[in-house]
């Protein structure tokens, strides 16, 4: 199998090895304004994390541009790329593979079971047909464009099987894959009635990262109930599972932020006059910080429920407090994203009105997606980010917030279910998300906590997420993939 070279990391040259990374999406979308295509750049973790990469390194960002093929939409994506060392390469699904590959096998299977919301899982094996099929199409793409030296990285639960259509096409390649969401235990796992398929796909790569210690331990559980004949060697972060057709090396390395750019962002003066313009808005009231994409995982109606628990038990702390709640919009074609949005306006909206007063509102609600600028000045004017996931792979709102406070001020209450826990368990205050007194009380020690005390906290998460930045990330993963490489060999 192909060792993927030290000098790809590092340098960047025609002869060198070039990068293929594979998302479900590119980190661009399109609309139709007046007849003419107009390219609108996305957002979100995975393209924050992996667009600076591909533009150090080159190479090709192959994933779905949504249903529209056309000269132009060609075209806009060359554009798009510039004169970077990288293109995009579009994979068109029709409105029956976006239906039930994307809006139903990935966001009404996967995304459920492994948010451990089982209940949620609409298991039709239609579904399950046409997630192989679009994975198959991925590979394909795959196939024609990557060389034989290019390492291929594979990304998110959208696309677990695409190393198994590669691998029997391509059998010496190096297939890398990570998983942005969490990886469930067994016992919730177990409930896909494809889950031994499901494995033996993620067995046809070479290396697997996940966020956290508790995923790979998860995984190399269900790969203990469900591929017996397995054998798994390796400790701490690092299991190597040996089956017939291969070896597979696992790894945890939690994704992270760029915490010097944002930190320094955050720190010009026109963001720092605009938080001082959103404090002045609520005067001698603290601002707490929800941001969260629509999504039944985040827990927002729980943490809406909870903040009207604690203005009716907690009467002292009313006009001063105020939660400033943006929800970004997200998913919508899909039925249970409506009625979370409706829940959540429902529940804002009766808040407001038990508790409103003039020069008070309880919870200002926002639903759009906001500028970065704003975003960063929101984050700074904010006393305490409530971030309160059901289960969450990362959740990166909680390292931006804090790499925003760079005057090592502002409180992070936390889930324990977001992966970002493991790491920012030294300042945070940790909650339960279905806990609505756990939630009061969190955020009645934040709203009382001296400014020393959360001086500490603050400089302590700080401190973490600067030592473990993306870059670092980048780093570690690629370091790893290396080291992967001889041990498959004196395996194999
Ligand atoms: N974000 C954004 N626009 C907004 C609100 C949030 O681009 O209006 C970004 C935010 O800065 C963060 C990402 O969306 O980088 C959300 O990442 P997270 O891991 O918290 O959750 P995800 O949406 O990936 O589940």
């Amino acid at each position: 199998m192909k060792r993927p070279s030290s000098a790809y990391v590092r340098t960047r040259s025609e002869s060198q090895p070039r990068l293929i990374l594979v998302s479900n999406r590119l980190p661009l979308s399109f609309k139709r304004e007046n007849g003419k295509l107009q390219t609108v750049p996305s957002s979100g973790g995975l393209i924050g994390a992996l667009e600076p990469i591909l533009k150090e390194h080159g190479g090709v960002w192959v994933g779905s541009a949504g249903t529209e093929d056309s000269a132009e939409l060609h075209q806009a994506l060359h554009t798009a790329a510039g004169s970077h060392s990288f293109r995009y390469a579009p994979i068109i699904l029709s409105a029956q593979e976006e239906a039930n590959y994307y809006e139903g096998f990935s966001n009404e299977v996967l995304w459920p079971l492994f948010h451990d919301l089982q209940s949620r899982g609409v298991f039709d094996p239609v579904y399950w047909d046409f997630y192989q099929r679009v994975n198959r199409k991925f590979a394909d793409a795959v196939d024609d464009i990557a060389g034989e030296r290019d390492l291929i990285w594979v990304h998110d639960y959208q696309l677990m099987q695409v190393g198994r259509a590669l691998r029997e096409r391509r059998p010496d390649a190096f297939l890398s894959f990570f998983l942005h969401i969490p990886f469930p235990s067994p016992d919730m796992f177990g409930k896909l009635p494809w889950r031994r398929e499901v494995l033996e796909g993620l067995l046809d790569y070479d290396f697997v990262g996940l966020q956290t210690a508790r995923d790979q331990r998860n995984l190399v559980a269900c790969i203990r109930a469900w591929i017996p004949e397995a054998r798994i060697s390796g400790r701490g972060d690092q299991r190597i599972v040996s089956t017939s057709h291969g070896v597979t090396c696992i790894r945890d390395v939690p994704i992270s932020i760029d915490f010097r750019d944002f930190a320094g962002a955050a720190a010009q003066p026109a963001i720092a006059e605009r938080a001082r313009q959103i404090r002045t808005q609520s005067p001698d009231m603290v601002i707490a910080l929800g941001i969260d994409r629509l999504d039944y995982t985040k827990g927002i109606p729980e943490r809406l429920r909870a903040l009207r628990a604690f203005f009716r038990g907690y009467p002292q702390f009313r006009r001063k407090l105020t939660l400033i709640q943006v929800v970004v919009p997200s998913r919508e074609n899909i039925q249970g994203y409506k009625e979370l949005r409706s829940e959540i306006e429902s529940l804002v909206s009766s808040t407001n009105g038990e508790f409103s007063e003039p020069g008070w509102t309880p919870i200002q609600y926002m639903n759009r997606s906001v500028p970065r600028c704003e975003l960063l000045a929101l984050y700074r004017a904010a006393g305490i980010a409530l971030v309160t996931p059901l289960k969450d792979g990362m959740n990166l709102v909680a390292k931006e917030y804090c790499a925003a406070h760079i005057e090592n001020d502002g409180v992070l209450i936390l889930s324990e279910f977001a992966g970002a826990m493991a790491e920012l368990h030294n300042g945070a205050i940790s909650v339960h998300p279905y806990d609505e007194i756990g939630i009061c009380l969190a955020l009645q020690r934040a709203l009382e906590m001296p400014a020393a005390e959360s001086r500490r906290r603050m400089l302590r998460m700080r401190r973490t997420i600067r030592e473990n930045d993306v870059l670092r990330w980048r780093d570690r993963i690629f370091e790893q993939m290396e080291q992967a490489q001889p041990r498959i060999k004196l395996a194999a």
